[in-house]
């Protein structure tokens, strides 16, 4: 299957933003900590920067690909998702926002640009490390008990696609799985349904 610009360009422009939960690791020295992505290992950008994912397979593609790995990662705020997140010990958990073409499915997104909304400050976190990383990044510090408070969060805050729009989104034609469905978003998030 094709998935060069051009593809990506034709897939509708929706509103935005759209966000999702997922962890990332530190790096640096300690009191100019950096976010790192907990697999490509990537040094997120500071300053409410966006970073543009690459691909790691090396392919001269458009990232997110469809069939590829690529992209910048996020999942649903859902309960489980909210407990692996803040389960993974050594990392700090977040909300993360996407921009540009974006892959959705059931549990969460690959986009190909994200910046981290939120920090999450937890009972097991590093308060002082919580703090700082959020300053360098321009980033908000959620501070929560535990999972459902975490979700909780996110639902007043309007983080997430509530479940009734992501299985409009996803439809119901195929195995739930395996549904895909790709969306544009605005460059600032704004609204600007088309298509
Ligand atoms: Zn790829």
């Amino acid at each position: 299957m094709g998935s060069g610009a051009r593809e990506l360009d034709a897939v509708p422009l929706v509103v935005g933003p759209l966000y999702g939960l997922r962890t990332w690791r530190t790096t640096g020295e300690r009191g100019a900590e950096r976010l790192r992505g907990p697999y490509s290992g990537t040094v997120w950008p500071t300053g409410g920067a966006w970073l543009r994912a690459v691909c790691a397979a090396g392919d001269a593609h458009a990232v997110p690909a469809a069939g590829c790995a690529c992209g910048v990662y996020g999942w649903h705020p859902t309960r489980r998702s909210a407990r692996s997140a803040l389960a993974v010990r050594r990392e700090v958990a977040g909300i993360v926002a996407a921009r540009g073409p974006v892959e959705v499915h059931a549990e969460g997104f690959r986009a190909r640009e994200g910046r981290p909304r939120a920090l999450v400050l937890h009972p097991r976190s590093n308060p002082h490390l919580i703090q700082r990383l959020a300053g360098a990044y321009g980033a908000d510090v959620v501070e929560v008990r535990g999972a459902d408070a975490l979700i909780d969060w996110c639902a007043e805050h309007g983080i997430g696609l509530a479940p009734a729009a992501l299985a409009a989104l996803l439809g119901a034609e195929t195995e739930a799985p395996r549904r895909r469905r790709w969306l544009r978003l605005g460059r600032r998030g704004e609204a600007a349904a088309r298509g």
